[in-house]
C-alpha cells in the first residue's frame, strides 16, 4: 500500500540537467521511497519561448540512468495525468477566473511598451526596476483601474490580455519550510505576477499550483532559488482556498562553486574542466556540446551518493551508501539550511570508491564499450580479469582505458628517454638472452617468466632491478601498471617477444645514429 507521500519533481523542458536539478529530482525520490509515497515526474512547459526539444527525453533519460525514475510521469500515465502542463492547459483558465471574482486578479490590457514606459516613468534611484504592484498598478490599464464599461468593452474586442494576481499592500506571508523554518516575507516586496498569458497558457505561478493542487502534492523539494516565488504561491493556495491541502515546502540549499563563492553554473564546469551535467547535452539549438558525469566515466551509484551528500549528511560519520541505504537513511532534518560546497575531488573520490566496490563482471561491460569508442579492439571475456588489476588506479571509467590500452595493442606512446640514459650493450644483451629464453619457455605463467628473468640476470651479472623498469616501459610505454610479469602472462609469449625486439631495434639505432 502506498502512503499518502506525493512528491514531484517539475524541471521545465529548456535544457540539459545540471547536477542541483538532479540532486532536487533525488531528494524527492528518497522522500518518497523513506515513506512508502510516490515520485511524480511533471513536465513544466508553460514557457513556450524556452522550450527545447530533445530536453524532456532527455529529463528522462537521466533519471533513468541515475536509478530514479518516477513512479507517475508523461511516460507512466498514473491517475493524476496528463503530466505535461501544456496538456492541461484548458484546466487552469477557470482558476484564474475565479480569482478574478473573487477580487484576488483582475485583467491588465498593457501592452509591451506601456510597461516598459510604466519602467521608465516609476524608476528612482531607490527603485531602479519597478515591479507592477499595489502601488502602481493604479496607473496602469487594468480591470481594477480602468470603469467597469471599458473594461467590457476591451474584453468583448478581444483586446489581448493577461491576468495578474492582486497581491495585497502591507501583509505579512509566512512559510513555514521544513528546512528553514519560518520564513516571513513582506507582501510589498512581491509583484503582481501574470497567472494567465495572453495566449491562454498559464505562467509556472499559477500552472505550479493548481497542479499540486489536483496532484495531491504532500511535499514540495526545490531549489533554494524558488524561495522569492513561495509568497506568490502561498497567496494563491489560501485565494483559491486549498490552504488545508498545501504541500510542506522544503527550499533545498544552492550547490556552490569550489571556492564556495555563488551558485555553481555550467560555466564554473567549463572553466574548471569538469562536468555540471548529468549526462552529455547537445543542445540542438547551438550545437553545443556539455560534458556530462556519465560520459566522463562516473557511475550512476557514485553519482548520486556524491549528490545526496551535497547538502545532507546522516550524523555517522559515514559516506558511501547505496540507493537502498540513502532510501532508509534519508530525513529532512538532517538537510543544511546553507549553501553546498561542490568538490571535484571528492566527486572522483566516491566513484574511485564504487569502482572498488564493483564486481568486476559489473565493470567489464562499461569498460569495454568505452575501449571500443576509442577503437581499441577488446573483448569483455578478455577485459574481466585485467580490470582487477588495474582498478586500484582508476577514479573514472576513463582512467581505465590507458591502463589497460597496451594489453591490446602496442603501447601508442613509450617513454623511449627514460630507458635510453642507461642503455648499453650488458642491457641489450640480457634482452637478447632473456628473449631467448621465453621463446623456449614450456608453461607461459607468470612464476615462470619471472624466474627465468631473475635467472638470465644473475647469469649476466646484472642485478634484476636494473633491467626491470626498462621492462616495463618496453611493455607497456611508461612507468605505469600491475606488476610487469603479470603483464607479460597476459599479453603472451608473442606481444611479450615483440614488443622486447622491437625495443632493442629502436634503442639500438638510437644508440649507433
Ligand atoms: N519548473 C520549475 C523548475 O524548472 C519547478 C520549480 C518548483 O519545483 O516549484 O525548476
Amino acid at each position: 500500500m502506498k502512503s499518502a507521500v506525493r512528491v514531484r519533481f517539475a524541471p521545465s523542458p529548456t535544457g540539459g540537467l545540471h547536477l542541483g536539478g538532479v540532486r532536487t529530482a533525488l531528494f524527492n525520490y528518497l522522500f518518497a521511497r523513506h515513506h512508502g509515497g510516490t515520485f511524480v515526474l511533471r513536465i513544466e512547459d508553460t514557457d513556450q519561448t524556452r522550450f527545447v526539444p530533445g530536453a524532456e527525453h532527455y529529463i528522462l533519460d537521466c533519471l533513468e540512468w541515475c536509478g530514479i525514475s518516477p513512479d507517475e510521469g508523461p511516460h507512466k500515465e498514473g491517475r493524476f495525468g496528463p503530466y505535461r502542463q501544456s496538456e492541461r492547459k484548458s484546466t487552469y483558465r477557470a482558476f484564474a477566473e475565479q480569482l478574478i471574482q473573487q477580487g484576488h486578479a483582475y485583467y491588465a490590457f498593457d501592452t509591451p511598451e506601456e510597461l516598459e514606459a510604466m519602467r521608465e516613468r516609476f524608476k528612482s534611484e531607490n527603485n531602479p526596476s519597478p515591479q507592477y504592484n499595489a502601488s502602481i498598478r493604479a496607473h496602469m490599464r487594468n480591470s481594477l483601474a480602468l470603469d467597469a464599461s471599458e473594461v467590457e468593452r476591451l474584453l468583448s474586442e478581444k483586446t489581448p490580455h493577461v491576468i495578474r494576481i492582486n497581491v495585497p499592500a502591507n501583509q505579512t506571508v509566512v512559510l513555514h519550510d521544513m528546512i528553514r523554518g519560518e520564513v516571513h516575507f513582506n507582501s510589498n516586496e512581491v509583484d503582481d505576477k501574470v497567472l494567465l498569458k495572453a495566449d491562454g497558457m498559464p505562467t509556472y505561478h499559477l500552472a505550479v499550483v493548481v497542479d499540486d493542487y489536483q496532484m495531491q502534492i504532500s511535499h514540495a523539494f526545490r531549489g533554494e532559488e524558488w524561495l522569492p516565488s513561495a509568497p506568490v504561491h502561498l497567496l494563491l493556495w489560501d485565494f483559491l482556498g486549498w490552504k488545508n491541502s498545501m504541500p510542506q515546502w522544503a527550499h533545498l540549499p544552492l550547490i556552490l562553486k569550489p571556492d564556495g563563492h555563488g551558485k555553481l553554473s555550467k560555466r564554473d564546469g567549463d572553466r574548471l574542466g569538469f562536468p555540471v551535467f548529468a549526462m552529455d547535452w547537445h543542445d540542438p539549438r547551438t550545437q553545443e556540446l556539455t560534458r556530462g558525469f556519465r560520459e566522463m566515466g562516473f557511475l550512476p551509484e557514485a553519482f548520486i551518493n556524491m549528490l545526496a551528500l551535497l547538502g545532507w549528511n546522516d550524523g555517522s560519520g559515514e559516506e558511501v551508501f547505496d540507493r537502498s541505504q540513502l532510501c532508509e537513511r534519508f530525513s529532512v532534518d538532517r538537510i543544511h539550511k546553507g549553501g553546498a560546497r561542490f568538490d571535484f575531488e571528492k566527486a572522483k573520490w566516491f566513484n574511485q570508491e564504487w569502482i572498488k566496490r564493483k564486481r568486476d563482471e559489473e565493470l567489464a561491460p562499461q569498460v569495454c564499450e568505452r575501449m571500443k569508442q576509442q577503437g581499441i579492439q577488446v573483448t569483455q571475456e578478455a577485459i574481466t580479469p585485467l580490470i582487477g588489476l588495474v582498478k586500484e588506479r582508476c577514479q573514472t571509467l576513463m582512467d581505465f582505458i590507458p591502463q589497460l590500452d597496451y594489453f591490446f595493442r602496442d603501447p601508442v606512446s613509450v617513454d623511449w628517454n627514460s630507458i635510453r640514459a642507461k642503455w648499453d650493450s650488458g642491457k641489450k644483451n640480457f634482452f637478447t638472452e632473456w628473449s631467448n629464453e621465453l621463446a623456449a619457455l614450456a608453461e607461459w605463467k607468470t612464476e615462470a617468466i619471472e624466474d627465468s628473468f631473475k635467472q638470465v640476470a644473475i647469469r649476466l651479472g646484472i642485478k634484476p632491478g636494473e633491467v626491470q623498469l626498462s621492462l616495463r616501459i618496453m611493455l607497456v610505454g611508461g612507468k605505469f601498471g600491475p606488476p610487469v610479469f603479470l603483464i607479460a602472462h597476459y599479453l603472451q609469449k608473442d606481444s611479450t617477444l615483440s614488443r622486447i625486439s622491437h625495443a632493442i631495434h629502436i634503442l639500438d639505432d638510437a644508440a649507433s645514429s
